[in-house]
């Protein structure tokens, strides 16, 4: 690293240069973490179209137990990064509440806080990348469910008119959800893919949990716990996730069949 500087209306500001400068810098962005500034260059270069390395495909189950199955047999499982230190900050927060609010120590306290968020934050970013860079390296195509997180995860409460039902377990749920950043992998791998020249598709994920993919027999029946998946039809038995992971993985396969062929 080295150092360098850059103008900033009233003079110039000197930083630490983390990796040379590639094509023509067309915006500065300066922000702040907490203690911590930051110097963003947001370039222009003319590239090549990518074509991907790689000829697999995979299909990707997200779920609470296992964070992301893979059709292949990998299981991820969830950093929770959020619940391991929840308890902390709730302790912070009360701390604070005691406090004279704008004083030496309240602020001081306030800026704990945010410090905290930061590493959660941190964590949980640093999971997400490694994750999805190993995943966008290997496979030219990845299937995913169309999950909607947002919408998950503003629907539990419900309307005035119309009240949600089940409240407290979607919550909890949904607080899982945001915890482990579903929306956020699926943000990195498109665009990871979109630099390697591969594709993510996302699929409808109905009867994925429930299909055999062995027989194709769909039944309720076939999921005979939470991790256990086993075909009343043909006696197929599997880990669930990675079923529906492998089922997520041939609507996929339909899905590109049906863009290719002549309507
Ligand atoms: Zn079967």
């Amino acid at each position: 690293m080295d150092t360098a500087s850059i103008c900033l209306g009233s003079g110039a500001v000197e930083f630490w240069d983390s990796r040379p400068v590639e094509g023509t810098i067309k915006n500065v962005t300066v922000s702040r973490q907490g203690q911590h500034w930051f110097v963003s260059l947001q370039v222009e270069m003319a590239i090549a179209d990518p074509v991907h390395p790689a000829t697999a495909q995979v299909g990707i189950d997200l779920g609470i137990a296992t964070f992301a199955a893979f059709s292949d047999g990998a299981l991820h499982p969830p950093i929770n990064a959020y619940r391991r230190v929840a308890k902390k900050k709730a302790r912070m927060q009360r701390r604070l509440a005691r406090m004279v609010k704008y004083s030496c120590n309240w602020k001081k306290q306030r800026q704990r806080i945010a410090q905290l968020d930061i590493r959660i934050a941190n964590c949980r970013h640093d999971f997400l990348h490694q994750l999805s860079t190993a995943t966008s390296k290997n496979h030219a195509v990845i299937v995913v469910e169309d999950l909607q997180v947002k919408h998950m995860s503003k629907s539990a409460r419900g309307t005035v008119e119309e009240p949600g039902k089940h409240v407290a377990a979607k919550s909890g749920l949904n607080k899982a959800i945001l915890d482990q950043g579903w929306g956020m992998l699926r943000g990195m791998l498109a665009y990871k893919q979109a630099w390697r020249g591969g594709a993510v598709i996302a699929v409808h994920p109905r009867y994925t949990s429930q299909t055999c993919p062995e027989c194709g027999h769909v039944a309720k029946a076939n999921r005979v716990q939470q991790a256990l998946f086993a075909c009343v039809a043909c006696g197929y038995t599997y880990h669930a996730d990675v079923v529906a992971a492998k089922n997520i993985l041939a609507l996929g396969h339909r899905e590109r069949l049906n863009a290719c062929s002549p309507r």
